[in-house]
């Protein structure tokens, strides 16, 4: 049940009021809609890849952004992998689906001798883009990027991000990249930031629009710590984790320009027009533009 206002609706409502220059205005700074779900490091937490399949046709592209395997889990990596490989396979026919290797996920060394998740390509053969894919949906440019464990890869990283800017062309660009970045809330594990400092470098240098992160699973819970950080003009979120059958998510819509955050402790909102102010906005009730009533399991 679609309990949303529509942007565009009200922009049709607004611009038949609006003599003709203001109606030029407001056609021309529309933002084509791309409503975004992250999630991350679901590690091999069954009841949460059910969420993600059950909410999935609500979002125009669903963003799992690594750590899909739990290295500490009872089952083999390799066991764990035919298992997300299933859950994949009936998440592709949903909606766009895009996912990204986390540290959790390595089970082979390159050529180089650097550890890679060589099953990112079985990924890709059930039609979902996988690390070092650029997909663009409904105007957006998504780049995706793989966990890197030495040099070799992190110089593909550059190269896929150098590559993808001169794509970019006026088109939101969105990275989706499983550490988030040096110095950031989003890195921050309640003792030390835990974050990738040549992301950081990479985002003052291409100033994507959005990075969608994971890994560091305690950063939205703790004093100091967030689910969202603006770096120049670009926002870098971080799903982050919890237990139960409903993983901590993020809802994104480039067009009403807001990102919700949903949690067992709570859910907030930041607006994406906005400077960045802390603390972040308080969700009591779910946005209107997010369509799917099972989104946001506190507030329901
Ligand atoms: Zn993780």
């Amino acid at each position: 049940m679609r309990v949303r206002a529509s942007p565009t609706l009200t922009s049709a409502i607004l611009a038949r009021r609006r003599p003709a220059r203001d109606r030029l205005r407001v056609t021309r700074t529309a933002e084509p809609r791309l409503k975004i779900l992250l999630v991350s490091d679901l590690h091999y937490a069954l009841k949460q890849f059910d969420w993600v399949v059950a909410n999935a046709p609500s979002f125009d592209v669903v963003v799992l952004a690594g750590d899909h395997v739990d290295i500490a889990g009872q089952l083999s990596g390799s066991v764990q992998v035919t298992v997300i490989l299933k859950y994949l396979r009936r998440l592709a026919p949903l909606t766009r689906v895009v996912v990204s290797s986390g540290n959790h996920d390595l089970d082979t060394r390159d050529g180089a001798g650097e550890k890679v998740a060589a099953w990112m390509n079985r990924v890709r053969q059930l039609g979902i883009a996988a690390d070092g894919d650029t997909i663009e949906a409904n105007g957006a440019l998504i780049t995706i990027c793989p966990w890197w464990d030495g040099p070799v890869v992190r110089e593909a990283v550059s190269a896929l991000l150098q590559r993808d800017a001169a794509k970019r062309a006026g088109k939101q660009w969105i990275w989706v990249y499983h550490a988030p970045p040096a110095d950031s809330p989003t890195s921050w594990t309640g003792r030390e930031h835990f974050g990738d400092a040549d992301l950081s470098a990479w985002i003052e240098t291409h100033a994507p629009d959005l990075v969608l992160t994971g890994h560091i699973h305690e950063a939205p819970f703790k004093r100091d710590g967030s689910w969202a950080d603006r770096i120049g003009a670009s926002w870098v979120f971080n799903s982050g984790r919890q237990i139960g059958p409903t993983p901590t998510h993020i809802a994104i819509d480039t067009q009403v320009r807001e990102a919700a955050w949903f949690s067992l402790a709570g859910a907030e909102l930041a607006r994406l027009d906005l400077p960045l102010t802390r603390p972040l906005q308080s969700l009591e009730i779910a946005p209107a533009w997010l369509s799917s009533p099972a989104l946001g399991p506190s507030l329901a």
